[in-house]
């Protein structure tokens, strides 16, 4: 049986005409699947007993719940979200003052293999459908009110996952989150992260052109960044630099770059000049991410002296940087950590 999430408002209507219902009864339907996010037909009470049975007869309703929870000393919680299949994903959100900001994942695993990256250890299983996106912000919304009594005000797709590698399910995600029918947010609190993937930066400045743009460059030298981020050879740094100049191009956006400073890696004045070298042609923000440990891989963060000195650098030459302090380092909420100690021990 096929999730009722995957269709489309269009083919609910097609749905309903086929069986001689009424127009308006898709419309309903839609609602209590994208703005109320019922968990089963049965809950839909103002459709009628007999259409309930019908849709229960035909189809599945997916369901998202937490398995797990974290809190950092910092305020930012970490969940493990549980899919009907079994499939576990992370998500975080992180308070501020008056604001939250999820970090959503997009696939379970990821098959990209950066090497600093713990969900890399844990390989690829599958892409997230948009439904699993959705309900991660719409718990997470909900969390947020409960919790900090604010609502949720921007999303980061910068959980497990490459996001442009799911760029159609990413997509209809998005058009629900942004929909006035599904949570009416504005597309422009919401950004998507990529590693570098230049044929969906380029779809992305087609089709989700008022969306934010962040790149995870972590090094402007093209022969480090093969090794360190293997999609550099199938991408590499000057086809990324000619993305994001039609990305700019085409949408006016300027660009987020994150570079994570690694400890005697990434972190020399040569890297310095080679990042001011890459954004020369499209304006950027760089937001610079404060390393966080864990076992799988064998990176130190960088000495706070070394990062400042990074930091100025930049500043110096009129740059808008950053500084990312590292969230929910007691709790492991770097990317990958919360499945991966899952899966090892059994336990958050
Ligand atoms: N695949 C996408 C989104 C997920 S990664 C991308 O690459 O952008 C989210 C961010 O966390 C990326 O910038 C990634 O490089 C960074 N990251 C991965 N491991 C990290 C770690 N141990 N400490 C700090 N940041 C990390």
């Amino acid at each position: 049986m096929k999730d009722i999430h995957t269709l489309s408002l269009p083919q609910l209507q097609q749905w309903m005409k086929e069986r001689q219902q009424p127009a308006f009864r898709a419309k309903q339907l839609y609602e209590y699947l994208w703005k109320q996010n019922v968990t089963s037909f049965q809950e839909m009470l103002s459709l009628p007993q007999a259409l309930r049975d019908l849709l229960a007869g035909e189809f599945l309703l997916a369901k998202a719940a937490f398995a797990d929870m974290q809190e950092s000393a910092d305020g930012s919680v970490k969940y493990a979200v549980r899919m009907s299949d079994g499939a576990v994903v992370e998500m975080v959100l992180i308070p501020s003052r008056n604001r939250s900001t999820l970090c959503v994942s997009s696939q379970v695993g990821c098959p990209l293999n950066c090497r600093f990256c713990a969900t890399a250890r844990m390989g690829f299983s599958r892409n997230l459908n948009a439904y699993e996106m959705y309900a991660q912000v719409f718990a997470a919304r909900q969390e947020s009110e409960a919790r900090f009594g604010h609502p949720l005000s921007n999303i980061v797709w910068m959980g497990m996952g490459e996001p442009l590698l799911n760029f159609e399910a990413v997509k209809a995600a998005v058009e629900r989150v942004t929909d006035p029918e599904g949570m009416g947010m504005s597309p422009s609190r919401i950004t998507l992260s990529t590693s570098g993937h230049c044929d969906g930066i380029r779809q992305m400045a087609r089709e989700l052109p008022s969306v934010h743009l962040a790149v995870s460059l972590h090094t402007a030298d093209a022969r480090q960044r093969q090794e360190l981020m293997p999609i550099g050879g199938k991408y590499p740094l000057s086809a990324l630099s000619d993305a994001l100049a039609d990305y700019h191009e085409r949408t006016n956006n300027r660009i987020t770059l994150e570079y994570m400073l690694l400890k005697d890696v990434n972190d020399s004045l040569r890297h310095v000049r080679l990042l001011l070298d890459f954004c020369r042609r499209f304006p950027v923000k760089i937001n610079l991410i404060e390393y966080n440990t864990h076992p799988y891989a064998p990176y130190q963060p960088s000495d706070a002296d070394t990062f400042r000195r990074f930091a100025q650098s930049l500043e110096e030459k009129n740059l808008i940087v950053n500084v990312r302090r590292s969230k929910g380092r007691d709790i492991a909420a770097a990317c990958g950590q919360l499945a991966n100690e899952k899966k090892n021990s059994g336990k958050m």
